[in-house]
């Protein structure tokens, strides 16, 4: 899509300020509906747009990504813009300067067209978390988009975008992708600087594309990816144009299906995973059946080292360096019952009381518990060390002594798209939404989900997401994988 774009701006068949205007028209129409953007930058967009528009003008060339329009994850700092994280904490919050991702993507000329939903602090699978409003399932509305991305994966599924970015902390990225039928991209830990992204857990989040095809997501990666010395854990790697490795051929390549994760599948999504199995056959790929012995472990050990993580990245919004603080309103606040002036203490207490949400609260809490003096060793420690056999897992999957497979590929979630208000009163049932994404982010391996078949529910046929785990730093292999998998199989 993104080529088909760049073709017609350099052909002038259409002006990037033309193309702009369409996706606000598009918002415009269905966005009081589908609810995916919290804030829309159209002054940006347009300066952004127009300026592209001269450059063709003037006969001088563009990038692929150049004036087309994107949406980002208001977890994700653009200058100058209100960036919430979805949070009352951060409601008045402008970002006084731009995510490392977003400064790529201006060099390169994209159009931002705004801000999008996702739950509070990228915490949730289903967006029901956000402070603001729900994002609801383009494909059905009365179902969530998923989480946290939500408002990112709708944006582009509802044509209110031509892609958009994400963070995938345990999935984020690409249960959403898989609810609404779209491309989701989590980059190899250290592939993306995560510089300017509001933190959620620092060892496991990262930032990638959203996307209509394979293609896309890897046109994106190519021009967000690279070391930043704003993040130390960004890595060293050669700047790649991973679009030039979407060769179309797998033959030969071996994808290993993790037993731990398919033997409880049923029905519908056991179907259509063995016919996108077969399907890889027939493109040549052999398929092996692989142990990944520790999955089991996988959700506790993500819900300890994620919550305690948490626990310390927002322990930074008290009220006095950022966003709103409890006494900022009303002149009352600021005494506190015995009418003196509030300690410090309490400024802090009251604004993280009003400031966070109920799961915001309970990850604090939880994080907080599992590092506490006395517990820190039978929890923290004990899932570093369960996350060193999981990681392990994935090594002697891809490295065994001899051989090993080239990719891993299990269903991206194990349902489609839940209705609204099915799981919100149950964390344990939401949680476990996560259960087949979260070990990429443990292991740290590249993953991507793409549609492969969509099962028909109610009058609507909700999309199913197959995923496919890489080796670290081999986007270009899983990305050719799963493009191969999807020219074949699109009408
Ligand atoms: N749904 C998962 C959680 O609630 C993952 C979130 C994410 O990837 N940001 O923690």
């Amino acid at each position: 899509m993104i080529r088909e774009l760049h073709e017609k701006l350099i052909n002038k068949e259409i002006t990037s300020v033309q193309l702009t205007e369409q996706y606000f028209d598009v918002i415009e129409k269905n966005d009081a509906e589908i609810g995916a953007y919290l804030t829309l930058t159209k002054k940006l967009a347009m300066q952004q747009a127009q300026f592209v528009d001269e450059k063709i003008a003037k006969g001088e060339s563009i990038d692929l990504i150049e004036g087309i329009p994107c949406a980002i994850k208001d977890n994700i700092c653009v200058d100058g813009v209100r960036t919430t994280a979805a949070s009352k904490i951060l409601d008045n919050y402008i970002a006084p300067y731009d995510a490392t991702v977003i400064r790529k993507l201006k060099e390169y000329g994209a159009v931002i067209l705004g801000k999008t939903n996702l739950d509070e602090f990228a915490m949730g699978s289903s967006t029901e978390n956000s402070a603001y409003k729900i994002t609801k399932n383009p494909v059905d509305t009365s179902r969530v988009a998923g989480g946290s991305s939500g408002g990112s994966v709708a944006a582009v599924a509802a044509g209110q975008a031509v892609w958009s970015l994400g963070t995938d902390t345990g999935g984020s990225i690409r249960q959403p992708a898989s609810f609404c039928g779209v491309v989701g991209l989590k980059p190899t830990y250290g592939r993306v600087s995560r510089s300017g992204a509001i933190a959620m857990a620092s060892s496991l989040d990262q930032i990638g594309p959203i996307a209509k095809s394979v293609e896309d997501a890897a046109i994106i990666l190519s021009r967000i990816s690279g070391q930043d010395l704003l993040d130390a854990t960004s890595a060293k790697s050669s700047d790649k144009k991973y679009e030039d490795y979407l060769t179309g051929d797998i033959s030969g390549k071996v994808i290993g299906v993790p037993k731990e994760y398919v033997e409880s599948l049923e029905g519908e999504i056991k179907n259509i995973f063995e016919k996108s199995l077969e399907k890889f056959r027939t493109l040549g790929a052999k398929i092996e059946t692989i142990s990944l012995p520790h999955s089991q472990y996988a959700l506790p050990t993500y819900y300890i080292i994620m919550t305690s993580e948490v626990s310390s990245n927002l322990a930074k919004f008290d009220g006095i360096k950022f966003g709103m603080r409890s006494d900022d309103n009303v002149d009352s606040d600021i005494n506190n019952e015995n009418g003196l002036p509030k300690k410090l203490l309490e400024t802090y207490l009251d604004t993280r009381k009003i400031g966070f949400g109920d799961e915001v609260k309970r990850r604090i809490m939880l994080g907080t518990y599992a590092l506490s003096a006395g517990y820190y060793d039978a929890y923290y420690l004990k899932a570093q060390k369960v996350r060193a056999l999981i990681r392990r897992d994935f090594e002697n999957a891809f490295n065994p002594p001899a051989g090993g497979v080239d990719y891993i590929y299990c269903p991206t979630a194990p349902e489609v798209a839940f209705k609204i208000g099915e799981k919100s009163a149950d964390p344990l049932k939401m949680y476990l939404s996560d259960i087949f994404t979260i070990t990429a982010n443990l292991a740290g391996v590249p993953a991507i989900s793409f549609p492969i078949g969509a099962i028909s529910t109610d009058g609507k046929d909700l999309p199913i997401g197959g995923q496919l785990m890489g080796k670290w730093f081999d986007e270009e292999g899983m990305l050719n994988c799963a493009h191969t998998y999807e020219i074949n199989t699109k009408k």
